[in-house]
């Protein structure tokens, strides 16, 4: 396929964990991927090994920086058919320790980043009828100990999908959301000790982690045109934790 027919995905987050598992399914289907990250080493360490890829280091979570990366999709892409805010940090503690600027730095990346990142490629996205996916978390579909923020600003993005799904409907957009189980990238192994890795396994119908593979699939269907009818919704890719009440004998 030439390059100029591949089509064109935007995907933050995108130097490791999910995001990097999201881009390589989107380049094995045949699309070409701009791949954001605020982390400029690990960005350009992996994009370095793969073809088809535009590496841009950026903050989505700051007004000027999405500014720059949609100057440079526009100059080098001139396109876009499908946007995936996946970039996202974590925070867990309790809350009468939260402080502040850990709650608004969780909000930044998590919450402002996709509108900032929406906005700013909706005229784009409308010229090629294309596709939004917001990565939420289980974390915004249940509230759990220790994750007031990350949990919130989740449950936030999964209400900002749906605001967005009906608003940008009529440009021929659809906004749709995958909300992950665990699955073991570095964010998770940072936070989840043997006690939380066992509780999940209890948890989750299917009694195990998800692989990051697992996610980017329900993420680039979402963008594909096999999904055309298919908007304002949050796809759980979560091994059925979500279906389920308390787990009784
Ligand atoms: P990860 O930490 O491996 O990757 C996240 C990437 O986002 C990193 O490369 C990081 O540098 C980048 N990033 C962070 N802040 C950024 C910013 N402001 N601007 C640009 N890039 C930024 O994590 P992951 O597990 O692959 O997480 C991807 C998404 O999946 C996140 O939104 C996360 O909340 C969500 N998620 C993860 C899990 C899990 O268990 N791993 C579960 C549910 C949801």
């Amino acid at each position: 396929m030439s390059v100029e027919a591949r089509p064109k995905a935007l995907v933050t987050g995108a130097a490791r964990g999910i995001g990097l598992a999201t881009t390589k399914l989107f380049l094995e289907t045949g699309w070409q991927v701009a791949m954001v990250d605020i982390d400029g080493d690990e960005l350009h360490r992996t994009a370095g090994k793969l073809d088809h890829v535009r590496a841009i280091v950026a903050d989505v979570s700051d007004p000027d920086q999405v500014l720059r990366i949609e100057q440079q999709v526009a100059e080098h892409f001139g396109g876009l058919r499908a946007l995936v805010n996946n970039a996202g940090v974590a925070d867990f503690g309790p809350i009468r320790q939260a402080t502040f600027e850990r709650w608004r730095a969780v909000m930044a990346t998590n919450l402002d980043g996709p509108f900032l990142m929406t906005q700013a490629f909706t005229d784009m996205l409308a010229r090629r009828r294309g596709a939004v996916v917001n990565v939420t978390s289980i974390s915004g579909v249940r509230a759990s100990t220790l994750r007031v923020a990350y949990g919130t600003s989740k449950a936030a993005l999964a209400h900002l999908t749906l605001q967005q799904a009906v608003e940008l409907g009529e440009l021929g957009i659809r906004v749709n959301a995958v909300a992950p189980g665990p699955v073991d990238t570095k964010l998770a192994l940072a936070v989840h000790t043997p006690e939380i890795r066992a509780a999940y396994h209890d948890a989750i119908p299917l009694n195990r982690y998800g692989r990051e593979e697992e996610i980017a699939q329900a993420i680039v269907f979402l963008c594909s045109d096999a999904a055309s009818y298919i908007t304002g919704q949050v796809l759980g890719a979560d091994g059925g934790f979500s279906a389920a009440g308390v787990g009784l004998p």
